[in-house]
């Protein structure tokens, strides 16, 4: 028989978890045609989450985990929890119950019947979310649709289920900064897309704050695009142009009306200004320059301390 691997990546989820792995194994039951194997994967929890899965594991033999060496965030989990499935087809899903795995028999049956790669899962609302932070989603998204090459879609969860094949792709990119909505993307591979309404996690709290999905974000864009290097460049040619047309204009203003010596605020606020912008560029390079340094050290995306 074929087997389907679910991948959790945990973090402190010691209340969601009971509740989603009993609504798996519901869904596990009615999908009797396939294997079930589950691998949850502990990223460095501080509370009783391990334990639990470990009760799992010694109930239930399709259970497998791993336990990270402390907490190395959701993409190295994603990572890690692909890695150590074996099935025919992998998915990935929260342990929040955000992605619903009443989903999971479509899915499976777009992949072996309609001849899909991937099934993937957007959010078509975003209901219950804070409006600020639906704002700046939006326009994450639709900068980065503009300016990189991989397809990353507005509202796509991580939720998705793949073949073999497109896992062994996904793992082949090793990369240290992952980001895996462009991952995903970049493959390749014919996706279909299951859309469903928002629904809030059913226990614990979400572990991204604003400002940490603000630099994820920024993580995301440099690592699929490099158009903000090349902006830099427009914007430094830009005010060489406009420092060029303003001395020709200083330089006739003083010869036809002399030179009174004011003026001087706005030179300030040019030096400013300009000043600022040089920043933010260098700003832009070094984001990348930050990446190749952290690619280069070659450190592994995270360290196993227990499985099971
Ligand atoms: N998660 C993780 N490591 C982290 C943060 C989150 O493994 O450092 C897991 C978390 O346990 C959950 C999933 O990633 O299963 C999604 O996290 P969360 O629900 O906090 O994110 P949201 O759904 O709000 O985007
Ligand atoms: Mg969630």
């Amino acid at each position: 028989m074929e087997i389907i691997s679910i991948c959790i990546p945990c973090y402190n989820e010691e209340k969601s978890l009971p509740i989603f792995y009993n609504e798996i194994i519901r869904i596990a039951k009615l999908m009797n045609e396939i294997e079930f194997e589950f691998v949850f994967v502990d990223d460095g929890s501080s509370d009783n989450t391990l334990n639990i899965i470990k009760d799992l594991a010694k109930a239930d033999n399709r259970v497998r985990y791993i336990s990270f060496s402390r907490n190395f965030g959701k993409e190295a989990a994603l990572y890690a929890g692909i890695k150590y499935s074996k099935g025919d087809y992998v998915a990935v899903m929260d342990a929040d119950m955000q992605d619903p795995p009443a989903l999971l028999p479509n899915m499976l049956s777009a992949i072996k019947e309609e001849g899909y790669d991937c099934a993937a899962t957007r959010r078509n609302s975003r209901n219950g979310e804070p409006v600020i932070r639906s704002f700046f989603a939006r326009m994450f998204y639709r900068i980065v649709k503009k300016i990189s090459k991989a397809e990353i879609i507005d509202g796509a969860r991580d939720f998705r289920l793949m073949t073999r094949q497109m896992v062994n792709a996904v793992l082949s990119m090793g990369e240290y900064n992952r980001f895996s909505k462009g991952i995903f993307g970049w493959v390749g591979f014919k996706t279909k897309w299951f859309e469903f309404e928002n629904i809030e996690r059913v226990a614990g709290e979400t572990k991204w704050s604003f400002w940490k999905l603000f630099i994820y974000s920024i993580e995301g864009i440099v690592a699929f695009s490099t158009v903000p290097l090349a902006l830099s460049s427009l914007i430094g040619l830009f005010f060489c142009f406009a420092s060029f047309v303003l001395i020709v204009v200083i330089i006739s203003k003083t010869l036809l009306w002399g030179d009174p010596a004011t003026g001087w605020p706005s030179l300030a606020s040019i030096v400013f200004f300009v000043g600022g912008i040089q920043l933010f560029c260098t700003g832009i390079i070094g984001n990348y320059l930050a990446n190749i340094y952290l690619e280069t050290k070659g450190r592994p995306i995270y360290i196993v301390k227990q499985e099971g």
